[in-house]
């Protein structure tokens, strides 16, 4: 553990002001809302405040003088003992913060409120379906869609009074400071319990002049049109998450989030089944005897397919990469196209007399020996677009 004075940048010798001014300037470099995300420096700002606890006790360090580390850990010297997180550092240190928390108003940006204190409640997270459609699926899609929920109260700009200053007063209870210490000692040491303020629940603040449009929640009743974008090849159940588009939190406290979830449509001409495309495709007994040339359609347009002569029912053509991408290596899936042959019925009194004439024809009667593996069924074909 290294040294506190060191620490702070200190000499044995420092006054306790020089050791206050010392801690505030590390507290305001390190401190997190300075540096999100940066463990180090939550590191630094934590040890700081840590030997600022210590040294600025002059009971504490005088033992630190005298016996170190030892002098001033565990047992029935205290320490860190009451410390949980950041929030706990803080507010052991609130005094020279001033109680609203100013300096860190100024210093970050002028948000409504000291460190202990919170904004109103947060806003609900928020879903939604979203329908494609494959074509959709298979390009990516922008889509513009209008969603319902609780947004930023216009009159008063989500502030919970028309006039912030005079609508609010400073909770007597905390002193503003939206949390409330309890102190206790034991033979462990000090123990800080630190709790929202039960009658301001955190805000420091207590609202007197409601804003009439929202009766100072914040917030109203809504619609919004929010952008999505959809990358393509997504799977029903995928969904996507845009921050803080959600219904929006009360007075000022942050937005929910809003869960964009994927749904794939019923499409009349194809299922899927992964990255293919299954295509049912009719044809007459005689273009199947005979061979012809049909127009299917595809995720981009129509394209026409040669039908040899002589195909058989339930043999699947394959059209190479008509079906949709990979959402993430965007290799393509393709177009099956499951051929049929219709079997007419209803026919009329001549068209019966031409087929009991051929009935007892030999080449008529089906040999499914001829046709082999059943791997014959699948065969690669070339497309051509119309
Ligand atoms: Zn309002
Ligand atoms: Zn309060």
């Amino acid at each position: 553990m290294r040294d506190y004075y060191e620490i702070l940048g200190m000499e044995r010798s420092a006054s306790q002001e020089q050791i206050k001014k010392a801690y505030r300037k590390l507290a305001l470099q390190y401190h997190p809302d300075r540096n999100p995300g940066d463990t180090a420096a939550e590191d630094k700002f934590k040890e700081a405040a840590q030997a600022y606890e210590v040294l600025s006790d002059p009971a504490k360090r005088q033992r630190y003088d005298q016996f170190g580390h030892a002098g001033v850990q565990g047992g029935a010297s205290g320490g860190q003992a009451g410390f949980h997180d950041i929030n706990d550092i803080f507010s052991a240190f609130s005094d020279i913060f001033g109680s609203g928390g100013s300096i860190f108003d100024d210093m970050f940006g002028g948000r409504s409120g000291g460190r202990g204190r919170q904004q109103g409640r947060p806003g609900n997270d928020l879903r939604i379906k979203l329908p494609l459609t494959l074509e959709e699926i298979a390009e990516g899609v922008e889509k513009k869609i209008k969603v319902r929920k609780s947004i930023e109260c216009e009159t008063c700009d989500g502030r919970g009074a028309e006039d912030p200053e005079k609508g609010f007063e400073s909770c007597g209870t905390c002193q503003g400071v939206g949390e409330v210490r309890q102190v206790s000692r034991s033979v462990f040491g000090q123990f800080v319990n630190v709790q929202p303020c039960p009658s301001c629940r955190g805000e420091g603040r207590i609202l007197r002049t409601p804003c009439e449009s929202c009766a100072g929640e914040g917030r109203q009743k809504g619609e919004e049109t929010i952008n999505i974008t959809v990358p393509a090849g997504v799977l029903e159940g995928h969904y996507l998450t845009l921050r803080g588009a959600g219904n929006a939190g009360q007075r000022g406290g942050s937005s929910g989030d809003l869960r964009v979830e994927i749904e794939e449509r019923r499409h009349d001409e194809f299922t899927r089944e992964g990255l293919d495309v299954y295509h049912e495709l009719y044809i007459s007994f005689p273009d199947a005897t005979l061979g012809t040339e049909v127009e299917v359609p595809t995720l981009k347009g129509r394209a026409r397919l040669q039908i040899d002569a002589g195909i058989q029912s339930g043999k699947i053509l394959r059209m190479r990469e008509r079906g949709l991408p990979d959402i993430e290596s965007g290799r393509k899936g393709d177009q099956m196209v499951r051929v049929h042959v219709w079997t007419p019925t209803g026919l009329t009194d001549e068209e019966m007399e031409i087929l009991e004439k051929w009935k007892e024809a030999s080449s008529f009667e089906p040999d499914p020996d001829s046709l082999g593996d059943r791997k014959g069924f699948f065969s690669r074909v070339k497309d051509v677009f119309s």
